[in-house]
């Protein structure tokens, strides 16, 4: 029988009558059925929610009662590290070292970190104000926004759900989780290490099903006070709308074309392999892929020969392999977006260098797998260098001089992040400052910690993830202002001294 996963709404599983088929892209079968939530589903939801944090106890628990909630939950997700690795991999594609060593443990500790550091990032300040008429002692505290909904997309389903989720938690907020349609199982699963974990009920309501429904209703219903969505320009433009309605507090994760520069001087070595990590982890399916290189024209032959040679041996395979170094694409849509995106290079007339089709390989036919992909001579008019793919294809152009390699990298809409490569220390401080970018590695490539804050500039969004100011989003600012004049008069009666 093909395993069921029931929606959780209000500390109960709920099975609907509508279920969806889910699929593993390495193979194109379908290895289980997700339940659809209804508009009554979702009205359950939210109503639940608002219960939750308008009578429930969650807001009001001591910080360290929702401390111990935080570590359950980071605990129950170590102890089915294995089980939730496995489940992310059949469900995206992705190589199993990754869901094993980065997605699952990396969940466990946004949830343990925040667990010790959200007291501390929450400490009232008290500020002491004077003016020439009225002196005053503020305290500016920080309370939960209230019901949140949590929108996340299929290239880190866990990691991403978790990174919001565990923010919101610690707040104090109640949550309303929406997975991708296409991904939806290690979040329901998620569902049953939070209700073992015992949280009150109403306070995490997970509900799958298309976006366009469910994410309308989520986005412009009033009970929701703060819309925390990751994925597409597209769709966020969408919830922009939606949600000014009522004029909700918004982040917005959106896309990216992230550069990479790559100068004379860098340890070539070291440029490429962390250049083949920036374009091919996750099939390329990564907000911060660095989707544009750069290389000085000193050494980009050497450059484009060496990476090229290493393209072609990455490993394709079945995601559940440990020796796959490459995993297929989310689904055929994605696989014919990609692949036209190439067909457009070409005729546009970059060259293909390595790749660019489907994979001729007989044990890789049913899924939904697309060759490493290297295009060379990119230039600033070619679709592939203005929008963002979302898959395994690395554009490369040349530069010369500093100038120009900045030029480039800002010649964008978007603005998420980008990698320098150079030994000129000197050198990347200035380009690290000159780029228009909310995150700049410099001589390696995606590193995340939880207490650095992540989000991009100009189109790829606003608000931040992670760190403290990504935990203080899901929070609102009060100040509470007593008059403390002293000797003069208190300021009211200064104007009304009857
Ligand atoms: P998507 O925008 O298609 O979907 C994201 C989520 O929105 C899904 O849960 C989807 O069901 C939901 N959705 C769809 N239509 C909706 C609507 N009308 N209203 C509300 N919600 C709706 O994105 P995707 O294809 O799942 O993910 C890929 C995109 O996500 C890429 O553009 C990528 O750059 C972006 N992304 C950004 C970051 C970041 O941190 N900036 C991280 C990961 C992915």
């Amino acid at each position: 029988m093909i395993p069921q996963y029931p929606l959780y709404i209000n500390g109960e599983f709920k099975v609907t009558g509508e279920k969806q088929k889910i699929f593993n892209p390495s193979t194109g079968q379908v290895i289980a059925e997700a339940s659809v939530a209804s508009s009554q589903d979702v009205e359950s939801a939210i109503a639940g929610a608002r219960m939750a944090f308008d009578s429930g106890p969650w807001p009001k628990l001591s910080f360290e009662e929702r401390k111990t909630f935080l570590l359950k939950i980071s605990q129950g997700i170590l102890s089915k590290a294995g089980e939730l690795a496995n489940l992310e991999t059949l469900n995206t594609g992705k190589p199993i070292k990754e869901s094993t060593f980065m997605d699952i443990p990396s969940a466990a500790k946004v949830f343990e970190d925040l667990a010790n550091n959200f007291e501390r990032y929450l400490a009232d300040e008290t500020i002491e104000i004077s003016s020439q008429i009225s002196k005053a002692q503020a305290s500016l505290a920080r309370e939960p926004m209230g019901v949140v909904a949590l929108i996340v997309p299929w290239n880190y389903p866990l990691l991403i759900a978790c990174w919001k989720l565990a923010s919101a938690l610690a707040a104090g907020n109640t949550v309303i989780l929406k997975p991708s349609s296409l991904t939806p199982l290690s979040v329901l699963e998620l569902a049953k290490i939070i209700h073992e974990a015992g949280l009150p009920k109403g306070v995490v309501n997970i509900v799958n099903g298309g976006g366009a429904k469910i994410g309308e209703l989520l986005c412009s219903d009033k009970r929701v006070d703060m819309v925390s969505f990751t994925g597409s320009n597209e769709v966020g433009r969408k919830i922009l709308q939606y949600s000014s309605k009522n004029v909700k507090k918004l982040i917005m994760e959106l896309g990216g074309k992230s550069a990479s520069i790559v100068l004379a001087d860098a340890d070539l070595e070291l440029a490429v392999n962390g250049s083949l990590c920036s374009i091919f982890l996750n099939q390329g399916q990564m907000c911060t892929a660095m989707s544009r290189i750069f290389v000085e024209e000193k050494i980009y032959d050497t450059f484009v020969a060496s990476f090229v040679e290493k393209a072609k041996r990455i490993k394709l395979g079945d995601g559940s392999d440990f020796e796959t170094q490459m995993g297929p694409l989310i689904s055929d849509a994605q696989r014919k977006k990609v692949s036209d995106y190439v067909e457009t290079a070409r005729r546009q007339g970059a060259k293909i260098l390595c790749g660019g089709k489907i994979p001729s390989d007989a044990n890789l036919k049913t899924g939904f797998f697309f060759e490493p992909t290297v295009i060379a001579d990119v230039t600033a008019d070619m679709a592939v260098f203005i929008e963002e793919i979302f898959g395994p294809v690395a554009c490369i152009s040349r530069f010369s001089g500093v100038d120009e390699a900045v030029s480039l990298a800002n010649c964008s809409d978007f603005g998420l992040a980008a990698c320098i490569w150079s030994n000129n220390k000197k050198l990347n401080e200035d380009l690290a400052k000159k780029i228009n970018a909310g995150t700049i590695w410099v001589n390696t490539y995606g590193m995340f910690f939880n207490e650095l804050p992540y989000g991009g500039f100009k189109q790829s969004g606003f608000g931040k993830e992670l760190g403290r100011e990504g935990f203080l989003e899901y929070t609102r600012l009060k100040n509470v202002v007593i008059d403390k004049s002293q000797d003069a008069k208190p300021l009211v009666n200064y104007w009304y001294g009857f």
